[in-house]
This record gives structure tokens, sequence and C-alpha cells, in this order.
């Protein structure tokens, strides 16, 4: 295997590409216009093995890593440019602030879900569904390139009071020393693996202790294969990298590494097919998600191919995501029924060997809500959906409606069938009642 060093193109350095005399004038001016606003950086991998020059802008990877006029809305972008265009530093940098404040850059109440320990609210965490603890290393906050749909973005454009990272492994431990009913940490970021061998080592390793036995499941959701798999291959310590899984499976414990593959050309390479099997070697298993994304994989063809492709090679498909509310949204969102309808054929055409996986699914504040189908009861047209995830466990898997909307994209643009007021979670707090350290409820 070829070795090669990691080389990443952002705004400074985008212009020295010579792929991108494939561009117009203006698409090249864009690069540098709306990567001011949402943050812009591919590398040498992405740029050299994914994407197909001959088929820019539309190429799906290209698109999935270069901004595009289209994805700012077109007074944005004009503001944007004339302070470009007139040298004005100060002006832009407080523009480019307003805007991304009009861009939602926390959805979904992110940060309701930061727990406390000893009175100190911990920053680098969530913990919104019982099992499962979400960890941001804060030597994790970038990733190997950056996705222009993302909705992680304030933490890598310096805006710092939404950063959500933490230094110390000691209050995650901490904290799950007092949780007994956590069974799952789930490492994420950016991309924890962005991160040393060696930063990983040290919040993992502790988790393998005998006083840690209630943690079973130790994830990590990463980008890596997709954008950077000499990560497991060449770089210098991916071999510790890869120990570092076997130990995990060798105390007992599942790891599980959550792979973000949003198009089947990300499976494709030499490079990430073997980086694929040393992963599953170390005797961990990856699970797959994406969201369905406009212009990039709003196919049904697209997904079966995906799924199969992830089969053949041995990991297993989890998750299909509704666009989040954020960002360039108008530039990715797909209506919901359109979600069903892609997920619903892609779905019909693979073997049960694929159907692991569920969606489309929306992380919505209440939990991840799953869009069911539309059906039709008694003459109203409906959206059938259920909890995959909720804050309250117990309203997990339980189906109920909303009215169909043919334009809706979110959920929070859904209201309740059957001429209800509320939805069944919102009637006597039903969603706020419930405590995350009680036991489980089996009847
Ligand atoms: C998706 C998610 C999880 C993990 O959910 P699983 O269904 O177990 O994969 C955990 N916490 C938060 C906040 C999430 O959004
Ligand atoms: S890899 Fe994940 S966290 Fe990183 S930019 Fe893409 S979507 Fe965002």
């Amino acid at each position: 295997m070829e070795n090669k060093k990691y080389r990443n193109f952002i705004l400074r350095n985008y212009n020295d590409l010579p792929q991108l005399s494939a561009l117009s004038d203006q698409e090249r001016e864009a690069i540098g216009v709306v990567g001011r606003v949402l943050p812009f950086k591919a590398n040498n991998y992405v740029v050299e093995e994914l994407i197909d020059w001959s088929n820019v802008p539309e190429d799906p990877i290209f698109t999935l890593t270069f901004p595009r006029e289209e994805m700012l809305s077109k007074t944005h972008y004009a503001q944007v440019k004339k302070l470009i265009d007139a040298n004005d530093e100060a002006g832009l940098k407080q523009k480019v602030y307003d805007i991304r404040m009009k861009l939602n850059p926390n959805p979904a109440g992110q940060e309701h879900n930061v727990p406390m320990v000893d009175g100190i609210k911990l920053h680098g965490m969530q913990h919104k569904y019982r099992e499962t603890v979400l960890f941001f290393p804060s030597q994790g906050q970038t990733c190997h390139a950056y996705c222009t749909f993302c909705f992680r973005w304030p933490q890598f454009s310096g805006m710092n009071e939404l950063k959500f990272a933490m230094k110390e492994a000691d209050l995650l431990h901490k904290y799950l020393l007092k949780h007994p009913k956590v069974s799952d940490v789930l490492f994420t970021g950016g991309d924890p693996l962005t991160a040393k061998a060696s930063i990983m080592s040290a919040y993992i390793e502790p988790l393998l202790t005998k006083e840690f036995s209630h943690i079973r499941n130790i994830r990590i959701g990463s980008k890596t294969l997709a954008y950077w798999p000499y990560r497991f291959l060449t770089d210098k310590d991916a071999d510790d990298m890869l120990r570092l899984f076997e130990k995990v499976k060798k105390a007992g414990k599942h790891l599980a590494f959550q792979g973000h593959f949003n198009h089947p050309v990300e499976l494709s390479t030499d490079a990430v097919k073997q980086a694929i099997e040393r992963i599953l070697n170390t005797g961990a298993q990856i699970r797959t998600q994406s969201p369905l994304l406009r212009h990039i994989n709003d196919d049904p063809k697209v997904w079966a191919n995906m799924w199969k492709e992830q089969v053949r090679q041995g990991l297993i498909p989890y998750y299909m995501f509704v666009a989040r509310d954020t960002g360039s949204k108008t530039f990715f969102e797909v209506p919901l029924e359109k979600a069903w309808n892609v997920f619903r054929k892609a779905y019909r055409n693979v073997s049960g060997i694929c159907r692991t996986v569920r969606g489309p699914s929306m992380s919505a504040n209440p939990g991840k809500i799953q869009v069911l189908g539309v059906a039709e009861v008694r003459g109203e047209k409906v959206f059938a959906l259920r909890f995959l995830q909720c804050r309250n466990p117990n309203l997990v898997d339980i189906p109920f409606f909303a009215q169909y909307d043919k334009k809706a994209t979110w959920f929070d643009e859904l209201k309740p069938a059957f001429g209800e007021e509320e939805f069944f979670f919102q009637k006597d707090n039903l969603l706020g009642k419930y405590e995350k350290d009680i036991d489980f409820i089996w009847e």
C-alpha cells in the first residue's frame, strides 16, 4: 500500500489544486465565498481518489466537500462577496458571524443534553438516551475533510462558546461510575479518529477495567474510512489504533465502529477496502450511517448499491437519517414523503441481510423519530411515525400519527393527526417525567 501523506486543502490554498481547472471562474469563486461561512476542508485522498473531476460540479463527493454557490441564499452570497471584494476583513467577520447565527448552528436543543457531575457542567458530553453517553474528545473536534452539510460546523469554525469539548477523561469516567444504567459510550466529534491513538487509549483503556463492567459497548462514530482510510494503513500510529480496538475486544467488550458513508464511491477504493479488512480483523464490527442528501444520494439505487456493497465487505447497515435543520439545509433537504420513498424503494430491493438499516430517522428534540410511511386512516392522509430513541425510553416503538404534509422536511413542521391538539408524548409532560437512573421497566 502506498504511503500516502495527508495534505489538506482549505481556503488559503485551494487555488493550488490543478483539478480545479475543471470548474468555471464562478464556481471557483463560490468556494472562496461560501467557504467563508461554511467551513471548508478537502484532502488529497478525496481530491485524487474519490472525486470524478470529469463530472464536476455534479459529482457527489465534490458536492459533499466543496462549497457551491447554491449552498447560501442569494442575499447572503452577495453580502459576503461584496465584503470580500472590498477587502473589509472586520465587516466580513461580523457578517459571517451574523449569517452563521441565522443558520441554526445548534439544532435539536443539543445544549439541553449536557450532563453534570459534582456540580460541574460537562460540555464535552451529551446524555440524552438512557443507555448511551456521547463523548466529544477535545482532540477530535476536527475531521479529515469537512462535509458541506455538516451540523457540527460551529465546532470547526471558531465559535468557541458552542464548542462541546472537554479536556479531561477523568470527568467522563467519574460520570460513568455514577450512572450504572449506561452501557454504551459513543465517542464522536468532529471525528474522534483525528486524535492520536495514544489519546484514544487514555479515554478507552480505563473503561476496560472491572470498575466499568456496566460499559458493554465502546462505540466510535467516524468518517475516517471514507475521508482518510490511510489512518488505518500507513499513518504513523495506524497499528496502535488497531491494537487498541483489539484490546477492547479482548477485554470482553464490543467495539462498534460507526462509519459514515454517504455514497458507494466511498467504498470503492483499494485503500478503504483494506482499511475495512484491518478493522474487522481486530474483532470490531462496523455499522454504517448517513443522512439522505439531495444532490448526493437522493436516489434509491444509490442506497441499495451502498447497502449491498457494505454487506459484501462485512459492514452492517444501521441508520438512514433525514438531513438536520441547519447550515445549508435548503440545498440538501428532501421532503419527508420523498425520504420515505427513497428508503422504501431501496429497502425492498435488497435482501433481508441488508435490512438491518432503519430510517428515515429524524434526530429531533424529543428523540430519533422514524417515518414509517404515509397511510390513509378513515379518509385522512397521515404520516405514521415512531420513536427509535426517546428521552423517555418507555415511549420507544409506539406508533403515532401526524397530518400528512407534502412539503414538510422536519418533525417541527408536522401537526398531530385526527384533529388532536398534541402528540401523545406531549401530554402530561411524558418526556420530562422520566429519570435516566430509574430501573428498566419490563411491564
Ligand atoms: C443517535 C444518538 C445516540 C445513539 O443512538 P443509537 O440508536 O443507540 O445508535 C445517542 N445519543 C444521541 C444524542 C444520539 O443522537
Ligand atoms: S465527517 Fe461528520 S463531523 Fe466531520 S464534517 Fe462530515 S458530517 Fe461533520
